[in-house]
């Protein structure tokens, strides 16, 4: 039995990305107010002492797990800090200009007009990483306890299934589970309400939710797996401040997918691939598509004789509305990409996270007001979304991705019309439920497999070391780094479905669906039969093997704190 430390908290914060960054510091500010409010008498009620607040975070500092396009729009931060700017936001630069390209094998056609959901002038380009590391500081300014390095490992419930906190991730198990020199055990963190802004596919979020049910009635969740790179280009290959999203190659018709260019400072581009995890071929390697979109004509010409200088890659919770868990249970709020607050049509989640985390901030603190830290007071969030700007937002989109399901051209069709009617138009269309991605992947005996995936479906893919790189080469780019003496955080529950039936049925889509190469199927010296290997340490954290295994038997847990990619600056 390991004896752990006990930390007493008010309010535990479960990751530090832009929806908890912003629900901590909103709740300091409105905390003040409150206090300031009933003692000049402006408001009646009583003082709340100073909450002990403390925000956990698994990366080894704020901004090191998180990567994003990313095109901000700035209505959420504007409400939380209306001076941003002057207070020093990092900001990289402003989009003035928009372009949205359809792209065949060979040609961009240039749209005359730009789709207005991807209309971004005005809005910011900036490294989401760097906004969350300077978040961090105010947050640290205001007396919010930032613990980098802190996996939040397990929820701790107590007898009546309420949530009382998390436990930290225990540090120095070597490989076998046998404790190090180095051993600290991880602590158990107690607060009377847990926030739960872990971003897409949360672990503790996705263990809450099914133990507590917490998704019962909703559509289930889909994904779609972010590919990007940071490169610096040849002066005028690409505009600080231009925008370009792009439709079409490389991703087939059944297929969702679709590109991004965001033109940084210092000839600085941001470019990256999205991939609809709900894609049906097995053999689809999204990191192959992203180096194949780098590899279009009108692509390359952008990247011609520049340098890539960083790598990541990150799932993205597209489902939307429907498939938004029940946000509260006693104890505990969901938040940001955990709970699906991201808008799908728009790819941008920056602006809906951190108005879900404000939002939850205030229940929190009519939480401590009326001393009731459970639902029934917590319920309250579930009425302050659906009476906010995010609920106008994401309901007029709701079936966006559903309708994507059935081919690009039933996507777009309906997405117009959703846009002609401001939403109202899905009432009439008949729109069926749609599936898990994992649902949809269909066998290989449909592909006639020949044995080599990338061959197959991607034959005049070259890595060739100057445009497109081999999995091994983006990982090097991601600066990825795991003690490797550690147990596996990739649990596979039952390894002889990989080595049979996946392999048969699927051909391990696994090593092709991981951007980073963690999965191999090697031959077993002994028995001759090709097994799965696993290689953790090149993991980053985009929790992909977890959303799309076919057979749901891949559980990502939390590794040791400080593990992981290093986005700093992306
Ligand atoms: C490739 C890509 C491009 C995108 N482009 C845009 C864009 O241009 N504009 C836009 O608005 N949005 C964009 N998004 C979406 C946007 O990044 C997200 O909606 C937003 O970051 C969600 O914020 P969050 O705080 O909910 O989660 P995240 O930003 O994912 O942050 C979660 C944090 O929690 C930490 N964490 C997770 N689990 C634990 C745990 N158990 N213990 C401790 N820490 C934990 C993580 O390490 C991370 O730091 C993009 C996303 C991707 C992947």
């Amino acid at each position: 039995m390991i004896e752990r430390e006990q930390l007493e908290m008010d309010v535990v914060f479960v990751g530090a990305g832009p929806a908890n960054l912003a629900a901590a510091l909103h709740l300091k500010n409105k905390l003040k107010e409150h206090n300031e409010s009933v003692e000049r008498g402006r408001i009646r009620g009583r003082k709340i002492e100073d909450l002990e607040i403390a925000i956990i975070e698994k990366g080894k500092s704020v901004g090191a797990h998180i990567l994003s396009g990313a095109v901000m729009d700035a209505i959420a931060l504007r409400e939380l800090m209306p001076d941003f700017l002057e207070q020093g936001c990092p900001v990289d630069s402003t989009v003035d200009s928009d372009a949205f390209w359809y792209l065949t094998e060979s040609r961009a056609i240039h749209s005359p007009v730009t789709p207005p959901p991807l209309k971004n002038h005005g809005k910011y380009i900036l490294s989401l990483s760097k906004m969350c590391e300077w978040l961090g500081e105010k947050c640290e300014e205001a007396g919010i306890n930032i613990f980098p390095e802190f996996p939040g490992a397990e929820i701790l419930y107590d007898e009546n299934e309420r949530v009382i906190g998390v436990r930290t991730g225990d540090k120095g198990i070597d490989k076998e589970g046998k404790q190090k020199e180095n051993f600290e055990p991880g602590v158990d963190l107690l607060a009377k309400i847990t926030v739960l802004g872990e971003g897409s596919r949360g672990s503790l979020t996705k263990h809450l939710t099914q133990r507590l049910g917490l998704n019962e009635g909703k559509e289930p969740q889909v994904f779609s797996l972010g590919v990007k790179e940071l490169w610096e280009v040849p002066a005028g290959n690409f505009d600080e401040g231009r925008v370009v999203h792009t439709l079409g190659f490389p991703s087939d018709a059944k297929t969702y997918g679709g590109g991004w260019i965001y033109g940084m400072k210092n000839n600085v581009i941001s470019i990256g691939y999205v991939t609809g995890l709900d894609y049906v071929d097995p053999l689809i390697d999204p990191h192959a598509e992203f180096q194949k979109f780098k590899m279009h004509p009108e692509i390359a010409k952008i990247l011609d004789g520049g340098k890539m200088l960083k790598y990541g890659a990150k799932s993205i919770n597209a489902g939307g509305w429907h498939t938004m868990p029940k946000l509260f249970a006693d104890g505990v709020l969901i938040i940001g990409d955990s709970a699906s607050f991201l808008n799908g049509q728009r790819i941008k989640g920056i602006h809906t996270a951190m108005k879900s985390g404000m939002l939850a901030a205030e229940t929190v603190l009519s939480a401590f007001e009326k001393e009731d830290f459970t639902s029934k007071t917590l319920k309250d969030f579930d009425e302050k979304v659906n009476g906010s700007w995010i609920y106008d937002e994401l309901y007029a989109v709701r079936n966006f991705h559903g309708a994507f399901q059935k081919g690009r051209w039933s996507g777009l069709a309906n997405t117009g019309l959703q846009f002609l009617s401001g939403g109202y138009a899905w009432g009439f269309m008949p729109m069926e439920h749609h599936l898990a991605g994992h649902e949809r992947m269909e066998m290989l005996k449909e592909f006639d497999y020949k044995g080599d995936s990338l061959k197959q479906r991607y034959p005049d893919l070259k890595f060739d070391g100057k445009t497109s790189f081999d999995k091994t080469t983006s990982v090097y780019h991601g600066s990825v780094a795991h003690d490797e003496d550690q147990p596996s955080h990739l649990h596979i529950l039952d390894t002889e479905i990989c080595a049979t039936r996946c392999a048969e049925e699927y051909g391990n889509p696994c090593q092709r669906f991981c951007p980073a190469a963690v999965y191999e199927m090697e031959e077993n010296a002994k028995t001759g039969r090709r097994e799965i290997k696993v290689n953790f340490s090149n993991c980053v954290h985009c929790k992909t093997c977890d959303v799309a295994d076919p057979y749901q038997i891949i559980n990502w847990v939390t590794p040791e704190g400080g593990g992981g990619p290093n986005y700093k600056g992306m």
